[in-house]
């Protein structure tokens, strides 16, 4: 394994068996969910990773959303992700993955918001609540939409206790071949 992919997979081990704000499941667990649920969809290879990576912000600073996690997460990773070296057709799709979430509220796509978990409901108005007609604009010009709002929809997915999903080790040979 490549040092780089050692240094993601620790990241995960010390950070990641910890509970999904909220969601009564560890964050390790959710993004597994996530990406197996992508795999199993033979979705495209980096709305897989994208899936198990989205949430790796949260690994990397304190909770400021009163015990709902860390309100920038998306950002976070991506800069982490980017300066690790992982293609930007991955880093891409989680930068603004808070953001989709409002986008798909504000446009109100199959009675979005309703079908939110709590918890996620709890973070909506801290992530900034619905979108202006200028940000809904800004979201529609971004070529990478329709992958982000299918990374988004695995997210909300994925949050299914009693559901096993892949182990790590299937997914390293993914890591290996987009983090350069
Ligand atoms: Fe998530």
């Amino acid at each position: 394994m490549s040092n780089k992919v050692k240094e993601l997979i620790e990241l995960y081990k010390k950070k990641g068996d910890t509970e999904y704000y909220g969601e009564k499941m560890t964050k390790t667990k959710h993004m597994l969910q996530c990406a197996t649920l992508a795999f199993k969809n033979e979705e495209k290879e980096e709305i897989i990773l994208a899936c198990l990576l989205h949430d790796i912000g949260h690994f990397l600073a304190d909770d400021d959303m009163d015990g709902y996690g860390v309100k920038d997460h998306g950002k976070l990773a991506s800069e982490y992700l980017k300066n690790i070296g992982v293609s930007k057709k991955i880093y891409k799709l989680i930068e603004k993955h808070t953001d989709v979430k409002r986008y798909l509220v504000t446009k109100n796509i199959n009675d979005y918001y309703n079908k939110l978990s709590e918890a996620s409901k709890k973070t909506f108005e801290i992530q900034g609540g619905r979108m202006s007609n200028e940000e809904l604009k800004s979201m529609d010009r971004d070529i990478k939409l329709a992958d982000m709002i299918k990374v988004r929809i695995y997210d909300d997915k994925s949050k299914i206790r009693n559901r096993e999903p892949y182990q790590m080790e299937k997914f390293i040979p993914l890591l290996e071949k987009y983090i350069k």
